[in-house]
């Protein structure tokens, strides 16, 4: 049987980072507290048969989930274990945000079974993290991994941002080394990508901050892939890297199409074959549709065949092991490389892809282009 995994979504935050476009807004208690108990019985009363309900990962997202108490967290994990099998070895994930985090606090929620610690650290640049909106000094990060490894979390990932603006290659360079440096089990290492509508979207139309420069940014990726190497990281997912053993389980599950079901605003869900459905974004409005007893669910989609097929084949590329066309044949009755000959000739020509007997995967180079090889497939 195939094990899910659950994503719940905590939108809180103590301040609002100037490139963000989650769906997020400030904590509030008084909401914060109703959140909480709307989450809890919008688990409560989940029901989709025809799929597993054994769990192995759970995942709390935002937001700032770390700004819940552990009383909050314990509400949500309790009753997820009542309504699904979580079995004994589950990866359980919290995002947190570096500074103001307390050594009790975080022993609390490694007790609860949180076992999994993630969090921004975004650059070791205290100009940059200022520039960026965040809290947080580079301090903060070296403290906030010193608290996690006394609380006993022997997980830790954290998440840095290149090609940020006026960034040089060689500050990225110190970045990557300190990050290092701290012996994470896992790091994801992002291209700044301006999203329309944030603050920094305006500040870089206005002149105010420089435009992101995409030679620099190609430099920054390929020195974080040789970095990253030669520590001994494994590069698993386009922007993820982990010494053995230590992938994202959960977020693995995003990208080979097992079910995830979402918990809370703007939560997202998959059953695992055709049917993906979203929540309400806005908060303060998904909770009232839960006190009313309203289903929160704004959006569903039917995947059809043709649909589901191209989802597999480019959210399977992310992963660097490839897609296994095996597989592909057993689920879709399908060869993957006579349905899609004539596009897969053009990107493996550019050096893009390529395939290893059975398997299909980006190259390096298609790594760093990956979006013009997923636009073949949407
Ligand atoms: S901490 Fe994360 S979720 Fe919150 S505003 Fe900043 S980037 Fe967005």
């Amino acid at each position: 049987m195939e094990r899910a995994g659950i994503y719940i979504h905590i939108p809180f935050c103590l301040s609002r980072c100037s490139y963000c476009d989650f769906a997020t807004g400030m904590y509030e208690g008084a909401l914060a507290r109703r959140y909480v108990r709307a989450v809890a019985q919008e688990i409560n009363s989940f029901s989709t048969p025809k799929v597993s309900c054994e769990v192995d990962t759970v995942y709390f997202g935002g937001g700032t989930p770390s700004l819940l108490d552990p009383e909050q967290v314990e509400q949500i994990l309790e009753a997820m274990r009542n309504r699904f099998q979580v079995v004994p070895d589950a990866e359980v994930t919290m995002e947190m945000n570096p500074g103001g985090l307390q050594l009790e606090v975080l022993q609390n929620f490694r007790a609860l079974g949180v076992n999994r610690a993630s969090f921004g650290a975004q650059t070791f640049d205290d100009d940059e993290l200022k520039r960026l909106g965040r809290r947080h000094t580079a301090d903060d990060v070296r403290v906030t991994i010193r608290l996690l490894r006394e609380a006993g979390f022997d997980n830790v990932s954290f998440d840095l941002i290149a090609g940020l603006p006026a960034q040089t290659l060689e500050a990225w360079e110190r970045n990557l080394d300190e990050a290092l440096a701290l012996l994470p089990e896992h790091l994801s290492l992002y291209l700044l990508e301006v999203h329309e509508g944030t603050p920094l979207a305006d500040q870089i139309k206005r002149g105010a901050q420089a435009r992101p420069d995409e030679d620099l940014s190609a430099k920054m990726y390929e020195l974080m892939l040789d970095k990253t190497a030669a520590a001994g990281y494994e590069h698993y997912e386009i922007s993820n890297f982990c010494l053995h053993g230590f992938q994202s389980r959960h977020n693995t599950k995003y990208w080979t199409g097992t079910p995830v079901f979402g918990f809370g605003s703007s939560a997202h869900s998959f059953d695992g074959k055709w049917k993906r459905w979203a929540n309400e974004r806005d908060a303060a409005r998904y909770t009232r549709m839960i006190e009313e007893r309203k289903s929160p669910v704004v959006e569903t989609v039917e995947l059809d065949e043709h649909a589901a097929r191209a989802e597999s084949v480019f959210l399977g590329l992310r992963l660097l092991r490839g897609i296994d066309l095996k597989n592909y044949r057993a689920r879709f009755g399908r060869d993957l490389r006579k349905e899609y000959e004539e596009d897969l000739t053009r990107l493996s020509e550019a050096g893009l892809i390529e395939f290893d007997d059975e398997l299909m995967r980006l190259t390096r180079h298609g790594a760093l282009l990956s979006n013009e090889v997923f636009a073949t497939f949407v």
